[in-house]
Parts: C-alpha cells; structure tokens; sequence
C-alpha cells in the first residue's frame, strides 16, 4: 500500500504515473463540482502548483475531456481562458434490460442527457440472444438520435435485474427473466463491434441508486437505499458514498426475504418472498382480472399504472383494497432494512411513485411504528421522480464517476 510520502515524493516512474492519474482525477473532480475556471484559481482550488495544472489540463484536453472556454476577467491578475468539461466529447451510454423494456440514454460528460429510448417488449419471452440483439439495436440508435460516433463512445453500461458477477461481465441469475449464466458483456461486444468502448454490466437496482446519488434532490446522501419496484423489487445501497455490493457482488436481493405469505410462490423457485406482495405483478394481478388491458404488455407500463391509479381514484373497490394491502407489505419491508441499515434516505422507484397517493401513508405509518431509533430519527422516504429510467440514467453516471476517478481511461486523441 503506498505511504502518502511515496504519493507525493515517489521517484520510480509507476510512482510518477500513480500520483499523476491521481492529480488528473482531482482536477477533473473539481472541474465537474465547482464548473469552469481559469487554470490559476483550479490550481489555488487544488492546491496543485500552475505549472502542473497547464501540463495536466493539456492531457485532459488532449483526452477529450475538457475544452477551453471564455476569457475570465473576473479575477485578480492576468486574464485566463476557463476549463471546462467538455460536453462535445465523450459520450456515455446507459441501458436497461428489464422484464418487460428495454430503456437507454446517452450522457455527455456534464451529466446532461443528450438522447432517450424506451421500448416495450417482453425479453423473458425473447431469450437472452435475442434481448441482446435488441440492446445492441437500441445503442446504435441511440447514437444516430444525438449524432455521435462510435469512436466517442466511452462506455457502454448495462443495468440488469439480477445477480452480476462484475468482472466476468456475466449475469449469473435473473429469477424473473428466467436467465442464468448469460454472458452480457462478450456477446455485447460482439454485436456492437464497438472494440475501444468499455461494456459493463450492473445489477439494475445499484444503477438506480446511483442515479439518485448523481441527480436530484437526494444527490450526494451518502447513505441511501433506493428499492426498484417491477416484477421483481431489487434494493441499491449506497453506504458511506458507495455501492454496496458485498462479498460477491450479490447484495440488496431484498425482493427475496421470505417475509411475505407462505403460499406465493415466487419467480426465483421459492416460496413467500417478499417481490410476491410487493412486486408489479403481484399487484397487477391483484387489481385485475388476467383478460384486463393492465395486463397487456404492449401497452406502456406507466398508461396501464395511469389507468390503474385512476380506477381507485374514482372509487373502485377492488384497485383500492389491493393498493392499501400493496402499501401495507412495502411498509413491513421498508421499516425491517430501515432498522437494518439506518439510511438517511429510502427511495421508492419503479411502478411505485405513479401510486404515491394510495401508498405513502401505510408506508410511513409503517416506518414510524416499526423505527426502533423512535419516530424522530426516521429516515426519509421519497418516490423517485427518475420515471422508468432510474436505471440507464445511473448507469450512464456510473460511466462518468469511472473518467472523473480515473480519467486515463479515456482515449488519446478522442478530442474533435
Ligand atoms: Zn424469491
């Protein structure tokens, strides 16, 4: 492990190589916080010397991450053109494979979203191969919609519901798509002949999380659980401003803890888990006979929640009594892993912020009956206002946290 005293005075040229990737990120990190500025106040702001911060934002430009902007006259001294991210440059993909859609956007280095897509169709129906071939699909299309080049592509990160074994690039198991051992990455590249581009497959739920750490009121809650409603109800964790994947890279199967009733049987085999009362399909089914319109998969899930939400607002029975019991299991969910994890923030994602008004209160009664810190010290709960694209919108972030970390990941001589 290097001594702060090698980082700062190492001789060897790794030492050198290290400690210049590390001051790199910090610009950069500095540059995506606080925005654009002359090389002299990103060197008082970093406490890097002004010879450094000229030869490192060279590099940056050099990598298409950054680009001069206007004069600044702002300042004491000499006038300086500012830096800044450069949003022209490298774009970000992030995709989502879920049950029944397949969404995707393209990010520039700012965060900004700069193309969108969603597509509805079932993929448990369509098998891996397939899917695959329609997210390769969807990328392409994706760059011809903001008119980019492959050769812009940075990266490429797909968000799946299930388990990922990360460096493998494999989904190990997906209970409700009904896949095991797909391996996303490979066939991905495959498909896309994108060679430099990097391919990284996630679990969907921690690209949700990640967004919400990224984006919104909830940015920078260093400690946040976001729960993805869909056929399944997967939990993303960020503890301490990091996901939390575990030993393996299995946590936050929370749509498993056998807490439901005993007699469900659930998509993963077993019985009584938790997705079996608080899962879309769970409370589809609920709601509705099998030949209802809700059910149809062509028709976009948000119409057919829409419709669902306007059947117990005009006081059908049926919908009404199935929210109340849908909102009463999230709560006994949502008060265990708050206790568990004491977060300072649970957000509620997926199908579950379009039924707000039907599930807000049996959750929070639930939280406050069930803190055992007492009801002053209750986290927050908040429904996500990402939509159906908390996913790829993590997933796009997740490419941009890697460049701002480490950004001798981008290609030299990507710029222009
Ligand atoms: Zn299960």
């Amino acid at each position: 492990m290097p001594t702060a005293d090698r980082l700062s005075g190492g001789s060897s040229p790794a030492d050198q190589a290290t400690v210049r990737r590390l001051n790199l990120a910090l610009l950069m990190r500095s540059l995506a916080d606080g925005g654009p500025r002359p090389r002299a106040r990103l060197a008082d702001d970093t406490g890097l010397n002004k010879a450094t911060v000229s030869s490192l934002v060279a590099e940056l430009i050099e990598r298409g991450l950054v680009i001069e902007g206007n004069v600044d006259r702002g300042g004491l001294g000499r006038p300086g053109r500012t830096v800044e991210l450069d949003p022209g440059g490298v774009r970000f993909l992030g995709v989502e494979l879920q049950v029944d859609y397949i969404a995707g956007l393209v990010l520039d280095l700012t965060g900004r979203v700069i193309a969108r897509r969603r597509l509805g169709r079932s993929m448990s129906e369509l098998g891996p191969a397939r899917a695959l071939g329609v997210v390769a699909d969807v990328c392409r299309d994706l760059l011809a919609d903001c008119e980019s080049r492959v050769d812009q592509v940075q990266s490429l990160h797909v968000a799946v519901p299930g388990l990922i074994d990360q460096e493998a690039g494999v989904l190990s198991f997906a209970p409700n798509l009904h896949w095991r051992d797909v391996d996303i990455v490979h066939t991905l590249r495959g498909r896309l002949g994108w060679t430099d581009a990097r391919i990284t497959v996630d679990n969907d739920a921690n690209m949700g999380a990640v967004a919400h750490f990224a984006v919104g009121e909830l940015a920078g809650t260093a400690n946040l659980l976001y729960l993805a409603g869909a056929v399944g109800v997967g939990g993303g964790m960020i503890v301490d401003g990091r996901i939390a994947r575990g030993a393996a890279g299995f946590a936050g199967e929370v749509g498993h803890m056998p807490i439901g009733p005993a007699d469900r049987l659930c998509g993963c085999g077993r019985h009584g888990c938790w997705e079996t009362v608080v899962g879309l399909a769970s409370l589809l089914d609920a709601v509705a006979d099998a030949d209802d319109p809700v059910h149809d998969e062509r028709i976009d899930l948000g119409a057919r929640l829409e419709r669902i939400r306007r059947r117990a607002d005009r006081g059908d029975q049926r919908v009404a009594a199935a929210l109340t019991e849908h909102g009463r299991w999230l709560g006994v969910g949502v008060s265990m892993l708050a206790n568990v994890l004491n977060p300072e923030a649970i957000v509620l994602g997926g199908h579950y912020p379009v039924l707000r008004g039907y599930l807000e209160g049996p959750v929070v009664a639930a939280l406050r009956a069930g803190s055992l810190a007492g009801p002053n010290v209750v986290c927050r709960l908040e429904f996500s206002t990402l939509g159906f694209e908390a996913a790829s919108l993590g997933a796009g972030h997740a490419g941009i946290e890697e460049v701002i970390a480490d950004p001798t990941l981008a290609r030299l001589g990507a710029a222009g």
